[in-house]
């Protein structure tokens, strides 16, 4: 039976008890009450996580919008259609990925369904200066809800504060009132739950969880994996160091705030981690891949809401809810497993590049993702002699890893067109030195063995 909204909140009894609520707040309240029976039915099996404030239910797998090929309607759609059929409900995307066509791909693939059936994340990109004052950020608002096809957004997430520390912090969200006008918005009930993603300087990570009681922050989006765990300022080369994942985890826990996940895998990295740990894994679990031991030790941990993986392929989808359908928490065992390969791994000299592309286009032509990973799998492969330089394999290794570059990146997108412009260093979340990292990459391809 189809029941309008009026006589759908009637029934509810919604009228009276909520007269004081914006239809906003209404109407995403009626629309998770019609759905919910649908949900329950569908996530079965699914490992679901209660959100604290509403106490909604969300799929511990979330749905990372970020590499799908936006271009591809039909298979963003298939990817969809597959992941609510089977109990994923959380749905990440922002104004910045795909260039831009991310959040219309996003919002065209669910709205073919009830907009109770799934819970869509997004986030304030302004990250020129451009976009600033509060006009232009108000723009790039209005047209997420237009891009996504909604009247309200369920996360809506200040994009990456962190990056160029509590001055650009300031610029993009304090000094220009877009932080109130983002929490009256959530009071009007068109953002329902607001956070934050984190990367970078710690110190406004401090700022704004110390300021949790004038902002109640209602879930806050950071990189967590086990090798990041304990091993996050390591890996960034002692550049703006940032904060390793458990203290992160460990003051959002205190604090009650919920935590999502991003990079559970590390850009893909722990999905293929070097022979040696790898064969430590199977030897426990041998049908278990890397990518399935990386997601259970982050969903083991209680305080995460959802865990977001970036999928852009069906095989992925499938594995990674068949991971999550339950999800089987890691025991101490396991847990001491990996906090030992994470140990092992951190001596390791890749570059942490998560493949993420913030950094593209680079106006010189690097294909900066591809070239870092070209060379983490070498790294990981043992393709790369390094550092025995008196190694017997060492030449031998060394022509093989030069062979497999020149195959793997075309001449105008090599490290050597690196021109050391700069332009690219304040896009990087991960706040790798790229330029410097080229130069590395240069003098592997180019020095004598
Ligand atoms: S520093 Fe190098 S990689 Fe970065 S944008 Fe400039 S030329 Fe490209
Ligand atoms: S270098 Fe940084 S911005 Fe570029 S793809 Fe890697 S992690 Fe992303």
């Amino acid at each position: 039976m189809t029941i309008d909204r009026r006589h759908f909140l009637k029934r509810l009894g919604l009228t009276a008890s909520t007269a004081m609520m914006s239809l906003d707040s209404l109407t995403a309240l009626a629309d998770r009450q019609q759905s919910s029976s649908a949900q329950s039915a569908a996530h079965d099996g699914m490992t679901l996580r209660t959100q604290n404030r509403t106490g909604e239910r969300v799929s511990l797998l979330g749905f990372g919008m970020m590499r799908l090929p936006a271009e591809n309607q039909e298979l963003v759609n298939k990817m969809v259609d597959y992941a609510l059929d089977h109990g994923v409900n959380y749905f990440d995307t922002a104004p910045i990925y795909s260039g831009g066509r991310n959040e219309a791909a996003t919002g065209a693939a669910l709205s073919r369904h009830p907009r109770g059936k799934y819970f869509i994340t997004t986030k304030m990109s302004n990250y020129g200066k451009n976009t600033w004052p509060l006009g232009e950020s108000k723009k790039i608002y209005e047209k997420s809800f237009r891009d996504l096809r909604v009247k309200y957004i369920d996360n809506y997430l200040m994009h990456g504060v962190g990056q160029g520390g509590m001055d650009e912090f300031r610029g993009r969200f304090l000094d220009n009132g877009l932080l109130d006008f983002l929490l009256k918005e959530r009071e009007a009930g068109r953002i329902r739950h607001l956070g934050f993603s984190y990367h970078g300087d710690v110190r406004v990570f401090d700022w704004l969880i110390d300021h949790n009681k004038d902002y109640h922050w209602d879930l806050v989006q950071i990189q967590m994996n086990f090798l990041d765990w304990r091993h996050a300022s390591l890996s960034k080369g002692g550049w703006k160091q940032d904060a390793d994942a458990e203290y992160l985890y460990g003051k959002l826990e205190k604090a009650g705030i919920q935590v999502v996940v991003m990079e559970p895998l590390r850009g893909g990295s722990l999905a293929q981690i070097p022979k040696e740990y790898s064969k430590q894994l199977q030897a426990l679990r041998p049908d278990a891949s890397a990518a399935e031991w990386a997601f259970r030790w982050v969903g083991s941990h209680p305080n995460i809401l959802t865990t977001l993986s970036g999928m852009n392929k069906m095989e992925h989808l499938v594995e990674n809810v068949k991971t999550h359908s339950p999800l089987v928490a890691c025991t101490d065992a396991e847990n001491e497993l990996l906090e030992r390969i994470a140990d092992g791994m951190a001596g390791i000299p890749t570059v942490p590049c998560t493949t993420c592309a913030y950094c593209m286009p680079c106006p010189h032509g690097v294909d900066i993702p591809g070239n870092f990973s070209f060379y983490n799998k070498a790294v990981n492969d043992h393709l790369l002699p390094l550092p025995e330089t008196s190694d017997s394999t060492y030449a031998e290794r060394k022509e093989r890893f030069i062979k497999a570059y020149r195959k793997a990146i075309p001449a105008e997108h090599r490290a050597y067109r690196c021109t050391n412009c700069e332009v690219c260093l304040s896009k990087c979340p991960q706040q790798i030195r790229i330029p410097n990292q080229m130069a590395r990459l240069m003098e592997l391809i180019r020095s004598k063995g």
